[in-house]
C-alpha cells in the first residue's frame, strides 16, 4: 500500500504530497469473485486539509488491492476553480448565483454553468439599467451609461447567447470554454459591483486620515 499520494489539494489550490493517515478496508465476495473496498484518509502536507479516497479492488485485477485503482472517488471532489474572494460581498442572490455556477463548472455541469452565467450577467444588468425586457438591449443601456466599452458589451452578448443557446436549444458548451466564460463574467461583477465598493472604502479611508493630519503652520 502507497502512503503517500500527489494530488489536489482544495485548500491550497495546487496539487501537494498527501499522506495515508488512516486507511480502513472491508471485504466481501460475488461468488468467485473478493471484493476489497478501502478508505484512506488523505491529509496535505501543505495545508493539514483532510480528504477521504474511497477505492474498490475485485480479486481479479492484475495490481493489489489498495494500490494504483485507476479511478478511486475522492470525497469531496477536486474543486477545479476557486470562488473569487470577493464574492462574499456581493449580494445574497448575486452570491449564491455565482457560487452555483462555480460549482456546476467544478462537477462538469456545462448546461448548468452556461445558463448560471447568462443568470449571474442578468442580475449585474438588472442592478446597473433596470429591467429593460431582451438582453442585448439591456446590454446596449449598458454601454450608452458607460459602464462598459464596446468591446466588453461584445464580450458579454457571446455570454448570454450561449446561455441562451443551453436553456433552449440544447447546446453543450466546452467545459474549457465555460471557465472562460467565467472570467469575463468575474472582471465585469468585479469591474461593475466590487471595485466601486472598495473605491467608496478607501475614499472613507483617505478622508478620515486626512483629518487626522495636522494643519501646516
Ligand atoms: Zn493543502
Amino acid at each position: 500500500m502507497s502512503h503517500s499520494a500527489r494530488i489536489f489539494c482544495n485548500e491550497c489550490g495546487r496539487e501537494q504530497q498527501h499522506k495515508v493517515a488512516a486507511s480502513h478496508d472491508s471485504f466481501n465476495a460475488e461468488g468467485e469473485v473478493e471484493i476489497t473496498r478501502t478508505a484512506e484518509l488523505l491529509e496535505c502536507g501543505g495545508c493539514g486539509y483532510t480528504i477521504l479516497r474511497r477505492k474498490v479492488h475485485f480479486s481479479e485485477f492484475q495490481y493489489q488491492p489498495g494500490d494504483l485503482d485507476p479511478d478511486p472517488e475522492y470525497i469531496p471532489g477536486q474543486k477545479l476553480r476557486q470562488e473569487p474572494v470577493w464574492l462574499v460581498s456581493l449580494s445574497t442572490n448575486m452570491r449564491e448565483a455565482f457560487s452555483e455556477t462555480i460549482r456546476a463548472l467544478n462537477y462538469d455541469m456545462p448546461y448548468l454553468a452556461a445558463v448560471g452565467v447568462r443568470t449571474v450577467l442578468d442580475m449585474v444588468l438588472v442592478s446597473k439599467v433596470g429591467d429593460y425586457g431582451r438582453f442585448e438591449t439591456k446590454l446596449r443601456k449598458l454601454e450608452k451609461n458607460c459602464h462598459v466599452t464596446s468591446s466588453e458589451r461584445e464580450r458579454l452578448n457571446v455570454l448570454a447567447e450561449v446561455g441562451n443557446a443551453a436553456a433552449h436549444r440544447g447546446f453543450r458548451a466546452d467545459i474549457g470554454d465555460l471557465g472562460i466564460m467565467i472570467d469575463i463574467l468575474e472582471r465585469i461583477v468585479q469591474k461593475l459591483h466590487v471595485d466601486p465598493e472598495k473605491d467608496k472604502e478607501l475614499s472613507d479611508h483617505a478622508k478620515r486620515i486626512g483629518a487626522g493630519v495636522p494643519p501646516r503652520p
